[in-house]
């Protein structure tokens, strides 16, 4: 039988580690939920247990989040990816205004792309020519007031890319995936207009995405839409427009929990996110140049550290003891190579501690 005590360090970027405590607590009520005398699996959706997990998950968001009250949080399907098509559905086609995008990686590059299907598109920042390295200052775009939103990627996940504040948007919707971030610190809902994020990075498993909108832009959504692409739809079915994916959502609530109770908050999170990855940084920077980060110092990624070694043939060894050694996951995103170490909030700080160990160790005996 596979215990806890078989489980390694995993630093995969999504789906990613869970707590030890959400994924006991599920595997304890799994064949039946506490009083229910059935499992989360097999309940109808619109039974009132799973009303009140779905009802508690939010809640706990709400918390988490301090989500002011008219902004709805549904729970929809299609990953992250979905939101990349359906934002510009609802708030692009036919506006006659164009989207504005603040690109910083390969995932709001790919945000960009798809909303090009809806209505036109502007770049107000690139960082591509740079090898998306850092986020711009506000001194280095400007802000159309004829936007119909602007789009922006408050972590890119392959690069390691970080906003730690908001774009200055004014009165222009600001719309953001955070699926790499979010749940990881505390941010200013009041700021945005759409926050989206898939939950298999922070919040549990994949199969769901979680959808923060202020009440104000369901008016905009179009009624010649397919329901399961209109947001306004979703709200009004409270995310029970069809059969959501309960037991992702299930999850969620426990991680949730987790992050409530045993952790305190975001806050707190935040707290031990910023020690985690400063961590792992002080070992890039004590290297010599052996372990090379990618990102700009002030633009790290809390989540993502990605960085590279003197040469392919050493990453490769690395990536290989890595794993024999216990850490898994440590390659970095197929379209950029290297290493990176994905240190989401359930990673526990023991985990990162062992991972420098690790990397000091390596390098005393690989030199370059
Ligand atoms: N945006 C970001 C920032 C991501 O990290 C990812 C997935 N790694 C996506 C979007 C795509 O998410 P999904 O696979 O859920 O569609």
């Amino acid at each position: 039988m596979t215990t806890a005590t078989q489980r390694v360090y995993n630093f995969s970027p999504g789906p990613a580690t869970l707590p030890l405590s959400a994924l006991e607590e599920a595997q304890r009520d799994l064949l039946c939920l506490p009083g229910v005398g059935a499992s989360i699996l097999e309940i109808s959706h619109r039974s009132k247990t799973f009303e009140e997990i779905m009802r508690a998950a939010e809640e706990n968001i709400r918390k988490l989040l301090k989500i002011p009250s008219h902004y709805h949080v549904l729970f929809l399907q299609g990953g992250a990816r979905l939101q990349f098509g359906m934002i510009p559905m609802n708030f692009l086609r036919g506006t006659g205004r164009p989207a504005d995008f603040i690109v910083t990686g390969s995932w709001g590059a790919s945000a960009l792309k798809e909303a090009q299907t809806q209505g036109p598109v502007r770049t107000l920042w690139d960082g591509k020519a740079e090898g998306y390295r850092r986020t711009p200052t506000p001194e280095q775009y400007q802000i159309n007031p004829d936007a119909a939103y602007i789009h922006f990627t408050s972590n890119e996940t392959i690069e390691g890319i970080e906003f730690f504040s908001e774009p200055e948007t004014g009165d222009i919707p600001l719309v953001c995936d955070a699926s790499s971030d979010f749940l990881s610190r505390p941010i200013p809902m009041e700021r945005y207009a759409l926050l989206y994020a898939g939950a298999q990075k922070n919040a549990g498993p994949a199969g769901v995405t979680i959808v923060i909108i202020r009440e104000d832009m369901l008016k905009r959504c179009p009624d010649d839409l397919p329901s399961m692409l209109n947001y306004r739809k979703h709200a009004e079915a409270k995310s029970l427009l069809n059969t959501p994916p309960c037991f992702a959502v299930y999850i969620v609530k426990l991680v949730t929990d987790w992050l409530l109770r045993e952790i305190g908050g975001l806050e707190q999170m935040y707290a031990i996110n910023r020690r985690k990855a400063a961590l792992l940084y002080e070992v890039l920077d004590r290297s010599e140049g052996y372990y090379r980060g990618h990102a700009d110092p002030q633009c790290r990624s809390l989540m993502n550290v990605t960085f590279r070694l003197p040469n392919e043939a050493l990453e490769k060894k690395f990536i290989a003891e890595a794993e024999k050694a216990g850490f898994m996951h440590l390659e970095g995103h197929r379209s950029v190579g290297g290493c990176r170490a994905s240190i989401y909030n359930a990673m526990p700080i023991e985990g990162v501690q062992a991972l420098c160990e690790f990397m000091k160790d390596f390098r005393e005996r690989n030199p370059a």
